[in-house]
């Protein structure tokens, strides 16, 4: 084990570009805080055009010999990275518990899922194997390989500020690239201890880099011309602009949206596990996970008795500090963004829906705390039903029929998880091919895909057409090409001025 990167503890928080950290120039920074004492622990700096450059230089110049490093090294390195990382899996989690907010145990589900993808990418030299036909014509063989962009970037959202960077930087780099990552400016110091730790396991310098920032820096890197391809996850309108500016300049791009996901409770479905699953999913990360369960649609006479069953529940989920171990779920990640998600409890009568647990009743005066809120009887024109809130508040929509559920989920703007709870198989099976989202959960609120599969929404949860990690990130981090090859005895060569056939 070697020395412990102390990220939170500095106040200033930089840049990390060619292997070093880089203190930025612009003058502009942001507040970082601990969100379950409410004060502000850090200052991250926020890069200016120029800096963006320096970074993407950085991995320009990186391309070439790490383009070179063979399949064989980059799995080795992959491996060293695996184990760093596995090692260290407590202090990344403990940075994520400081400024994100989210519970210990919670924060260690996030690093292990992400060291997940990390280790699919140790297989990258089966990953990236190409196809071979010999002789698809006579003395003629055709065979595909599959070859890096050049400089990616991803920008991330606050929610997982380790794994879902791990989604973009693990198979962008073992597929060859070099990588830039602007991570959230709210919780920053996970990006730059990832920064280390590379640099630790090998890595060399430039093929990871990270730049702080906001608007100025994402700006930057959609408008640059050394930047080939970009993944973002975040909110939906952020996604649809990021998509149309980078397509517009040429880039591949790949920018996952926000979400509503539904939780749909058929009338023959085990209600106590149906309620330990939605409380768990609703409230799980204090909501703000883009695959969070934000509706339960109830149908027919299982509606009472599931509220009633959640109802029952709420007030044993444990809130507090992330770091004490007996905390379930921790703050929201800022004043404002709990403010706001207060808005829709308080809101909600007005609207005509029912409050039954009133979450901003009993909350500690320090941090950004508000405990679970449920709300009963939400209608489709609803704020509360309409928004992605991103917070610990579950709403009850009531509906009579598994036909008017699906059509709910179905006119949703937005498709990225969905699950069905039900003892019936065939309904199950219907619902898998009925409905319209991208990751589907039977008995499984929150239907993440193991590292293998890929991520990805429907709708307006995903512009472009390329989902994250697994395969598709293969796919996107690479361009294809294919080769025509002929050793022809030289005896044989003639002058031929047709279109070639196959023969
Ligand atoms: P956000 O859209 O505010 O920010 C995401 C990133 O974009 C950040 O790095 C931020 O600095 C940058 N950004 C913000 N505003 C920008 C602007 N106007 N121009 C350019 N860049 C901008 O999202 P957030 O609040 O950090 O994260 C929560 C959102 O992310 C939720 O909507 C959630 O559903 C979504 N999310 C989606 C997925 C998914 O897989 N679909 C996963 C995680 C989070």
């Amino acid at each position: 084990m070697t020395e412990t990167v102390d990220a939170p503890a500095a106040t200033r928080i930089p840049h990390w570009i060619g292997g070093r950290r880089v203190e930025g120039e612009s003058g502009r920074s942001g507040p970082v805080y601990n969100p379950a004492t409410g004060r502000q622990t850090g200052a991250v700096d926020f890069a200016t055009a120029d800096e963006v450059d320096a970074a993407v230089r950085a991995a320009k110049d990186a391309f070439p010999g790490w383009r070179e490093t063979s399949l064989a090294k980059r799995a080795e390195l992959f491996f060293r990275i695996r184990e760093l990382l596995h090692a260290r899996r407590e202090e990344l989690a403990e940075i994520l518990v400081r400024e994100h907010g989210k519970v210990l145990s919670d924060a260690l589900g996030e690093v292990t899922r992400g060291l997940e993808v990390v280790e699919h990418c140790c297989g990258i030299p089966t990953l990236l194997k190409g196809e071979h036909s010999e002789q698809a014509s006579t003395g003629i063989d055709v065979y595909s390989i599959r070859q890096p962009l050049g400089v990616v970037a991803g920008i991330t959202p606050f929610n997982f500020p380790a794994m879902v960077p791990m989604w973009m930087w693990a198979p962008a780099i073992a597929c060859g690239n070099c990588f830039v990552l602007k991570p959230s400016e709210k919780d920053p110091s996970a990006s730059l201890w990832v920064g280390e730790l590379l640099r630790e396991a090998g890595l060399p310098d430039g093929v990871f880099n990270v730049i702080m920032g906001d608007r100025v820096a994402v700006d930057a890197l959609l408008g640059h011309p050394d930047v080939a391809a970009i993944s973002f996850v975040g909110s939906t309108p952020v996604a649809r602009a990021v998509y149309e500016k980078a397509t517009a300049s040429g880039k591949r791009c790949q920018a996952l949206g926000g979400a509503k996901n539904h939780m749909i409770v058929l009338p023959d479905a085990d209600v106590d596990a149906a309620a330990d699953a939605a409380v768990s999913a609703g409230y799980g990360s204090a909501g703000e996970r883009c695959m969070a369960v934000s509706v339960i649609v109830a149908v027919g006479d299982v509606a009472q008795p599931l509220v009633d069953a959640i109802r029952e529940r709420i007030p044993k989920v444990k809130v507090g500090d992330g770091m004490d171990p007996s905390s379930e779920m921790g703050p929201l990640v800022t004043q404002e963004h709990r403010a706001r998600v207060a808005s829709y409890v308080e809101n909600a009568p007005g609207e005509g829906a029912t409050v039954v647990v009133d979450g901003r009743e009993g909350v500690p005066e320090q941090g950004f705390f508000l405990n679970p809120s449920l709300l009963d009887d939400v209608t489709p024109e609803m704020k509360a039903y309409v928004d992605e809130i991103f917070g610990p508040v579950l709403g009850v929509t009531r509906v009579a029929t598994y036909e008017e559920a699906v059509r709910l989920v179905n006119e949703s703007p937005y498709g990225n998880g969905v699950a069905i709870f039900t003892r019936d198989g065939g309904a199950a099976r219907q619902f898998q091919f009925d409905v319209q989202a991208g990751m589907v959960g039977i008995n499984v609120p929150i239907p993440v895909p193991v590292a293998y599969y890929s991520f990805g929404g429907w709708k307006s949860s995903l512009f472009g057409d390329r989902h994250v990690y697994g395969p598709e990130a293969i796919d996107f981090y690479t361009r294809g090409k294919v080769v025509t090859s002929r050793w022809p005895d030289p005896a044989t060569s003639k002058i031929d001025l047709g279109f070639p056939q196959t023969r």
